[in-house]
């Protein structure tokens, strides 16, 4: 048994009851239910009915589970786009949708700025020709991220006509989406949901539906079991076209459950005082820096600060007190360190987390 915290941004430190869900899950034999059953429709139906409570959504969106959020960037692309999607790309995660776009074909443009910045929305110009335009609302690999105000005034600025899809694979449930603005959202359940990996949920409306019905229509390629014509049928009868991560989906359930029961409300309140604690910590610190300068655009979710210290020194620093933190993505893997703040993090653990860095780091 390991007492380790884990503040990395995904996998990360799970919900404080799933080990206890886990046990009751095994009980109840979960994992050899036939997924064609009473029993796995009413785990299926829960878990949706809990997801459509925790995100306020609105009657004319569907959710549908698919295996992670790099599946539903491709499904994305093949359902919804005929020619060409448009991309703000600010760091690793949305860079890789908008290659995901090009893999498959499209015509992908983008509008970007540095990794660490976020868009500024009088600079965006969405192409009239943009069938999808695609915002990584938390850029996970650099913690910029987009203010709901901002996904709402691009809408405003480009019209109604483009799907926008929004990624909020590590900050869902902070950001309080208006449902008016958006087309899509979707995420992976191991970062906010504190999950083991292996499931992604994609919340959809009835233009994306009709999207996909139209292409196919067409007799262009929307893929085959997980398109969204062949998914939408099976997800309206709480089912799934192949044998589904069923563990999962029950699991998600339960700590939606629960996160229902705190109330969406609390957890974002929780989340950015938090956020402020480990902002004013790095704020005041003389190994780190923040890395996001502008405070407009610094994720409550996924906070990053440059380091003097190599990454792999601060991580060996913690090690012995059970709490480990994300190293920076990529090419900053030693000169950033990456700090989870997600729902299963009590305030006590980051606090915790916070005396630990002044006292081994400053
Ligand atoms: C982790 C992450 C993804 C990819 O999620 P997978 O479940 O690994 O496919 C996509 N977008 C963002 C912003 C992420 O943080």
């Amino acid at each position: 048994m390991t007492n380790k915290v884990y503040f990395t941004p995904g996998p990360s430190e799970l919900y404080p009851t799933v080990p206890q869900h886990m046990q009751t899950a095994m009980e109840n034999k979960i994992g050899s239910i036939s997924h064609r059953s009473q029993q796995f429709k009413d785990i299926y139906a829960h878990t949706v009915a809990g997801l459509r409570q925790l995100l306020q959504l609105p009657d004319h969106f569907d959710i549908l589970f698919l295996s992670s959020a790099n599946e539903i960037w491709e499904r994305a692309i093949e359902n919804t786009v005929e020619k060409e999607s448009f991309h703000l790309v600010n760091g690793s995660f949305s860079k890789r949708f908008y290659e995901i776009s090009l893999d498959l074909g499209r015509k992908a443009t983008k509008h970007e700025v540095p990794f660490g910045q976020g868009f500024r929305v009088e600079d965006i110009e969405v192409p009239a020709s943009a069938e999808l335009v695609a915002i990584v609302q938390n850029e996970t690999s650099s913690g910029a991220g987009t203010p709901v105000a901002a996904i709402n005034a691009l809408r405003e600025k480009t019209g109604p006509e483009p799907l926008f899809f929004i990624d909020v694979v590590s900050s869902m449930p902070h950001p309080k989406l208006d449902w008016s603005k958006v087309d899509s959202v979707y995420f992976s359940v191991q970062k906010c949901f504190g999950l083991p990996a292996g499931l992604g949920v994609w919340v959809l409306n009835d233009r994306c539906i009709a999207k996909a019905e139209a292409l196919k229509a067409k007799g262009m390629s929307v893929g085959s079991y997980h398109s969204i014509p062949a998914t939408i049928g099976k997800a309206r009868a709480n089912q799934t076209q192949e044998t589904p991560n069923v563990l999962n989906i029950y699991l998600l359930g339960q700590v939606v459950q629960e996160m229902n029961q705190k109330g969406v409300d609390v957890i974002r309140q929780e989340t950015e005082a938090k956020a402020k604690m480990v902002y004013d910590y790095l704020e005041a610190s003389e190994n780190f820096e923040i890395a996001v300068e502008e405070p407009a655009h610094r994720s409550a979710t996924t906070i990053i600060a440059n380091t003097k210290l190599p990454a792999s020194e601060v991580i060996k620093r913690l090690s012995p007190f059970d709490m480990a933190v994300g190293s920076g993505y990529g090419n900053y893997k030693e000169s950033q360190i990456r700090i989870a703040n997600f729902p299963a993090h009590s305030v006590g653990q980051m606090q915790a987390l916070v005396y630990k860095l002044k006292e081994l780091v400053g």
